[in-house]
């Protein structure tokens, strides 16, 4: 019998899946399989099945009730700036842990929507068919697009299972997979309790366990010193910075978790990828995009879309998310604050027993929001060099100089908010320019024709002849910056190769999402999802050897009425 409960002393219980009454598998993600190093023959066994729709326990033994049980973890967190205390995972249970043979890496398989546990709150455990194939396609295609994510492995159908939101809806489960779901939030809930035993030993297990070993985390802080790289792992404990500041394995730690969340950002700017609903327990300790609710890819690119349909402050739109992450980090910082505060006297025993000392606890926190302070300026650093290499590689140059900045970045950005231009595809169309075509300004404005929606200029206020005009002188910077990198031929088909690597053709939007979910749902498709997903997984591709006219529909203008959708967060 699973009671809603408030947990203390721990951060999971153990508990297993609801059983769910012939399961029908929906589809299988190839990646998915590939990563954990699952056998293709092995999804069309009863084992399979049964295992990712939370029927059969791998390694549990029922009758000697002994072997590895699933459970669910606790975590708390701030939700939209408040204090939102014990949350958890309310409707995800995890399976074991398993290392892939050949990559060596681990993974936990989690089931989604698997029924109650201690953490279910009011709600019911379980999650919705169309939220289902939501998480499970972005999972796959936000890691095709290299952007680190949590996976998914399976989608199953639960056709015993109505589940009531706003109507009444067919439930379902994703399995899915990362090398960590600890999050943010996982400390907060700690910070909430002052249960510093349990800071430490988590802080340690995810130095340990999660990341490689203490000697893997970034040595020297890059702020130090102006030089990029996070350095070599160090030997001492405890480095002193030339400011004085003593940088404490903790404080290493820290950083790691910082460095990775501001790539992750980074790459979700430079995609135009919005979470939706970015509080702390969504924030990821291993720096992944986790927990897929009314996530979107913009369309038109708008800085302030947020794909929240309650999000009124724009909090979680596209242009707040890197400081937002940086919001969360902070609390994560203040979470860790004590162990990165005491720097050097970490070990000492009287410390590790009982805490600072009230006369040295103002000279603590000082220290520690020295260090946060501080480790801010490298969040900046580092997601500044990973966006600017990113879009580096997306406009097809080689090299970055200072001037792109303003020059190509910013200027395409605010091209494409004044027309209204469709953000991934504006990459895409780019990739295929000739640079030989663009030589006059005649031809550059003719050009400037292929990057405008099927129904013309749609910008506010603008004429074609305007949009033209802006779009060529745009065109006329790059193409100066492509021979720059490319020599005087602008080495077209090299570099349009190089480009399509990058730039993706197919992007699942939310009315694409939407359509799946309709004819799955609806009119009782299956073979769909495989098809959407394929082309996920490949979304560099031009063609994926199926329906033609689908493909390119798929890869087409959102239809009109479709575009900046959208979603409420029940799922
Ligand atoms: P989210 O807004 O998806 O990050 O969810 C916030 C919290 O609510 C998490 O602890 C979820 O596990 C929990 N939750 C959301 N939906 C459900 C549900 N249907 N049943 C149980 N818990 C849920
Ligand atoms: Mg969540
Ligand atoms: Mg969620």
């Amino acid at each position: 019998d699973i009671t809603p409960q408030l947990v203390k002393g721990a951060l999971f219980t153990w508990v297993r899946p609801e059983e769910a009454k012939e399961p029908e598998l929906l589809s299988v993600s190839p990646a998915g399989l590939r990563d954990l190093g699952i056998s293709e023959e092995d999804v069309s066994t009863e084992d399979f099945k049964q295992t990712v729709a939370g029927n059969r326990l791998l390694g549990w033994n029922e009758e000697k009730e002994e072997g590895g049980y699933p459970w669910a973890q606790c975590y708390g967190g701030w939700q939209f700036g408040s204090w939102a205390g014990q949350l958890g995972d309310g409707r995800a249970i995890s399976l074991f842990e398993t290392t892939n043979p050949s990559t060596k890496t681990r993974y936990e398989l989690q089931l989604k929507g698997a029924g109650l546990t201690p953490y279910s709150r009011f709600a019911d455990g379980k999650a919705v068919l169309r939220s289902s194939i939501r998480e499970f396609i972005v999972s796959e295609a936000l890691n095709a697009l290299r952007i680190p994510t949590t996976r998914a492995l399976s989608l199953t159908l639960l056709p015993h299972s109505k589940v009531r939101r706003e109507t009444l809806e067919p439930g379902a489960i994703v399995a899915r997979f990362a090398q960590s779901w600890l999050r943010i939030g996982t400390f907060d809930i700690l910070r909430a309790r002052g249960d510093r035993d349990l800071i430490r030993k988590l802080s340690d297990y995810i130095a340990e366990n999660v990341f490689e070993s203490w000697s893997s985390l970034p040595g020297r802080n890059p702020a130090d010193d102006g030089k990029a790289p996070a350095g070599p792992s160090v030997d001492k404990d405890t480095i002193e910075g030339p400011t004085g500041l003593e940088e404490n394995r903790y404080t290493r730690l820290y950083r790691e978790i910082v460095r990775r969340n501001a790539k992750t950002v980074a790459a979700w700017q430079a995609y135009a990828f919005t979470n939706g609903v970015l509080n702390t327990d969504n924030t990821s300790i291993f720096g992944l995009s986790i927990d897929f609710g009314p996530f979107a890819f913009l369309d038109n690119f708008d800085p302030l879309y947020t794909p929240n349909h309650d999000d009124h402050m724009l909090r979680y739109s596209y242009r707040n998310q890197p400081t937002i992450i940086w919001w969360n980090l902070v609390r994560l910082g203040e979470s860790l604050g004590e162990l990165i505060g005491i720097g050097g006297k970490v070990d000492d025993p009287e410390f590790v027993e009982k805490g600072v000392r009230q006369e040295h606890a103002d000279d603590l926190v000082a220290r520690a929001e020295g260090l946060i302070t501080r480790v801010g300026e490298e969040y900046k650093a580092v997601f500044l060099d990973e966006y600017k290499r990113l879009m580096t590689a997306r406009l097809g140059l080689k090299t970055h100089k200072e001037s792109d900045f303003e020059n190509l970045f910013s200027e395409l950005l605010d091209t494409m908010e004044a027309l209204e231009l469709d953000f991934n595809q504006t990459f895409r169309k780019l990739s295929n320019l000739k640079v030989g075509d663009l030589e006059t300004v005649d031809e550059r404005q003719k050009a400037a024709g292929v990057f405008f929606h099927h129904e013309g200029v749609t910008g506010h206020g603008n004429t074609d002849e305007a949009a033209r005009k802006r779009l060529g002188a745009w065109l006329e910077r790059w193409r100066t910056r492509v021979y720059e990198d490319w020599g005087p031929d602008g080495n077209d088909e090299e570099r349009t190769a190089e480009m399509k690597k990058v730039n993706p053709k197919f992007i699942p939007k939310g009315w694409i999402l939407d359509e799946v979910i309709r004819r799955v749902e609806k009119d009782g498709e299956r073979e769909i999802l495989d098809r959407v997903l394929n082309m996920a997984l490949h979304p560099f591709e031009e063609r994926w050897g199926l329906d033609e006219a689908e493909e390119e529909r798929f890869c087409g203008d959102v239809p009109r009425g479709d575009r900046a959708m959208q979603c409420s967060c029940s799922s």
